[in-house]
């Protein structure tokens, strides 16, 4: 299956399907990113608090794929928020991962208590400028929090991954994204399993002789997502990205938009601080 590349802000591109590897270690993480890569994956989504961003660059290095061939994200911890903190904390990010620049580095999240996003972007603005990050983002910001982005630095984000899966499509903020030219990146896309079992997608995927896992991804990418479900199963690393051969329908698109119920599965961005 060939995944499509989106377009970001700043010219250069994402494949819109990716593994996001929350959750395995070190070793459990380089035998997913290895085994995604051979499948087919070009992008991975890691961050500084899955302490797993060695395993993912083992499996970047076992897989044998030249580097500028592969996106690879992370994140900055949020005990790293700070100018020179910020700055720091790259720089071991990047030594764990064993890589000369990542794709995408995002503040995992605004932690408006704390308040130190702005300074913190401007760090990300000088590791752009370096070339270490080839993108900047952010992840978990709301509107206010790209607002002040905008009035107080000078690089805008390319993208903005928040929680977004059938129960809990967070509309508004998707809106807000692309009206500003930022990329919506779907976090949880499967509802950290939740989606499965579920009556509706489950007479939407029989239709379609497709799972619902299927259905969902799919779902996400003609509403313009990039998507990052994580598995660490060959079988369903392959399965999640066979969506490239059906459509859902207008009829398809309605019944999954009726499963919203408001149901978050992480932190509010609002209220976490960390
Ligand atoms: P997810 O929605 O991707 O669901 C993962 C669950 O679904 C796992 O239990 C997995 O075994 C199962 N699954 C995956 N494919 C399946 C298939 N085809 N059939 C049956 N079961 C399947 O949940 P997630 O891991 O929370 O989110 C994905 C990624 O998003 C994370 O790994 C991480 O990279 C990212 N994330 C980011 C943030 C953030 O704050 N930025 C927060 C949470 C997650």
């Amino acid at each position: 299956q060939k995944v499509p590349f989106l377009t970001q802000s700043d010219g250069r591109t994402i494949p819109q399907i990716g593994l996001g590897i929350y959750g395995p270690d070190d070793a459990g993480t380089a035998d997913a990113v290895s085994t995604a890569i051979e499948v087919g994956y070009r992008m991975i989504d890691t961050a500084a608090l899955y302490q797993n961003e060695g395993g993912v660059g083992e499996g970047i290095r076992r897989s044998g794929l030249p580097r500028e061939e592969l996106y690879v994200t992370t994140k900055l911890a949020d005990d790293s928020h700070g100018y020179d903190s910020a700055l720091a904390a790259f720089d071991a990010s990047l030594r764990r991962l064993g890589l000369e620049y990542v794709d995408l580095y995002l503040i995992h999240w605004p932690l408006p208590g704390v308040d130190r996003y702005v300074e913190t972007w401007k760090a990300f603005e000088r590791i752009l400028a370096d070339g270490r990050a080839k993108s900047i983002g952010v992840s978990n910001f709301q509107p206010r929090h790209l607002e002040r982005l905008a009035a107080e630095t000078t690089v805008l984000p390319v993208s903005n991954q928040i929680e977004l899966h059938p129960g809990f499509p967070n509309d508004a903020m998707r809106r807000y994204d692309s009206d500003h030219g930022i990329l919506t990146v779907a976090w949880s896309p499967l509802g950290r399993g939740r989606v499965f079992g579920n009556p509706v997608l489950d007479g939407i995927a029989d239709k379609h002789g497709k799972t619902i896992a299927q259905v969902v991804l799919r779902w996400h990418v003609q509403l313009g997502n990039v998507v990052i479900p994580k598995s660490v199963t060959r079988r369903r690393l392959i399965e999640n990205l066979d969506v490239f051969d059906f459509a859902l329908d207008a009829e398809d698109m309605a019944e999954i938009a009726s499963l919203e119920n408001g149901v978050r599965t992480g932190d509010d961005p609002d209220l976490y601080n960390g």
